[in-house]
């Protein structure tokens, strides 16, 4: 086992000096501020980027509203569809540089880094572009009385809301990016992006790419902080959106600044504690492959990943013992080594999050396998089962945001639901059986904003995607993204 070799460009890149991305060109953050980024392999800093100020923010956000105006808005709805595909096109030729960036500062396996974060990027952007000549408004007649010969035809208009502020989490920054960048833009919107502390490399790589392919200074501008700066970009009058992703005490009081800045639009996808359910029917086997598969990739630091399993107690046994000698076999290692199936967490505070719930796992619950970090450098640990006891387990009910999957049996469908609905959460839920009737009458009775069956965490452009309940407020993908990011506009014509 071996890590790559590094691209030259991506070792010329981690040495430059990093600040912020404003109205087209590399701004340099004041002195003295500054936010070291570590490789979760090693733990060693491997750059450095610059912690905003408020008066860069709000530079940022004035250059975002000269292009709203000005440069943006003069670009033909299927000429930005061209920018964005032919922006894909640059993402796709730098992958590999943008993979091995994305890897050094979130821990993501590299395959991962190429084979989802980037190239499901790529499927996300060119699904966007396809929007950019198609968002329509609609006409209707009114029924007011006519006294005379006057006539009256009414219809909509869609128009972008204006400068959006993008907040992007650390567990996959390329593609919650592209998310919220392609959605801003392909509405006629411009967008300042916060992305995580953690992982802030990646993002101002594709701003420069973004300017290669055609997007007007000022359209896409990046700027990196700490959590500030992302509360001094939700506080600029000139917002008018903010499009956050992040975890659900940081959601709700992003919703709250939001209200208090301005009646600000927001739209929140925050974090889950999501269930699957394995039914008595179900096939083990393939069960723990699409539970290995789903539920601890990126070593669970995925947020529609499952945490809470709920198997029939005719399978528990089989199951669990199956899914810990599957995970006992997985190999550890770096997460620029393509041989390693399980890499590093994501930085050092979370590693110590995940710490303690092994703690309080190993106090008080049965831990099929896992359980422990791992004594080398880096934010190693491993991927853990537990068996919860009972419905009120406390580990049932917190996100960890981790590899600790909490399993509990179930012998009765009605006894199933009510445990699956028993969260303040709902963002994704999970059936596996072969039976089809059965799945399709649990469906409706589940309170997530996504349900699959004998499938978990797989998102895909065309299907909407949020929480209900404390998970969130609107929908990302599909068409659903084209109301938060426009207001509609209704127009009356008397003739
Ligand atoms: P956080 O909520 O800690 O942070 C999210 C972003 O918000 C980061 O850029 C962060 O900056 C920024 N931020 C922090 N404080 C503030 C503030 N007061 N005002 C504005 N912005 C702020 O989440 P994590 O980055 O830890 O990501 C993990 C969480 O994200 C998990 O709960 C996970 O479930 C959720 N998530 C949800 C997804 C969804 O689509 N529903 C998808 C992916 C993740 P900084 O990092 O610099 O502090």
């Amino acid at each position: 086992m071996s890590d790559i070799q590094l691209l030259p460009a991506v070792v010329e890149f981690l040495a430059r000096p990093h600040g912020h991305f404003i109205d087209g060109r590399y701004v340099a953050g004041e002195a003295g501020r500054s936010i070291d980024i570590h490789d979760p392999s090693s733990g060693t800093i491997v750059s450095r980027v610059a912690d905003a100020s408020e008066a860069e923010v709000q530079q940022a956000v004035r250059s975002a509203r000269h292009a709203f105006k000005g440069a943006w808005a003069e670009v033909s709805p299927y000429q930005k569809g061209v920018i964005l595909n032919r922006l894909a096109d640059l993402i796709e030729a730098n992958a590999e540089e943008l993979a091995q960036l994305e890897t050094l500062c979130s821990g993501k396996s590299i395959n991962l880094s190429r084979g989802l974060e980037i190239a499901q990027s790529l499927v996300f952007l060119r699904y966007f572009a396809g929007w950019a000549s198609k968002i329509t408004g609609q006409t209707m007649t009114p029924s007011i009385p006519s006294f005379g010969t006057e006539r009256y035809t009414a219809f909509t208009l869609r128009e972008p809301v204006g400068v959006v502020a993008g907040i992007v989490p650390w567990n996959f920054s390329v593609m919650i990016g592209i998310w919220k960048i392609a959605s801003a833009l392909v509405t006629g919107c411009t967008i300042v992006v916060k992305p995580s502390e953690y992982t802030p490399l990646t993002l101002l790589r594709i701003a420069e790419l973004a300017i290669e392919a055609g997007v007007p200074a000022g359209a896409l501008n990046v700027v990196n902080g700490r959590g500030s700066a992302g509360q001094w970009l939700i506080e600029q009058p000139q917002v008018a959106k903010v499009a956050f992703t992040g975890s659900v005490p940081t959601g709700i009081a992003v919703g709250k600044a939001a209200m208090a800045a301005n009646l600000t639009r927001a739209t929140l996808e925050l974090g889950g504690k999501n269930a699957a359910a394995l039914l008595a029917d179900v096939d083990v086997d393939s069960a723990v492959a699409g539970i290995v598969q789903t539920a601890y990739v990126h070593q669970g630091q995925v947020c529609a990943s499952p945490e809470r399993l709920y198997v029939h107690r005719s399978k528990v046994q089989a199951f669990t013992q199956k899914l810990g000698a599957a995970l006992g076999q997985m190999t550890i290692g770096s997460a620029l080594d393509p041989q390693a199936q399980f890499g590093p967490l994501a930085n050092a505070q979370h590693l110590e999050k995940i710490v303690g719930f092994f703690e309080r796992a190993k106090a008080s619950n049965t831990v099929v396998c896992g359980g422990n970090a791992l004594d080398r450098p880096g934010y190693f640990v491993e991927p853990t089962v537990v068996l919860a006891n009972g419905a009120d387990d406390p580990l049932l009910h917190e996100e960890t945001f981790g590899p600790i999957v909490c399993v509990l049996p179930f012998d009765d469908e009605e006894q199933l639901l009510e445990m699956m609905n028993d969260s303040p959460y709902g963002l994704t839920a999970s059936v596996w059986t072969n039976d089809l009737s059965k799945a399709l009458r649990l469906i409706p009775q589940i309170e997530a904003g996504t349900v699959w069956v004998n499938m978990h965490t797989f998102l895909d452009p065309a299907v909407p995607f949020g929480g209900v309940k404390a998970s969130g407020v609107g929908r990302e993908f599909g068409s659903a993204f084209i109301e938060d990011y426009t207001e509609l506009k209704s127009v009356m014509i008397r003739y």
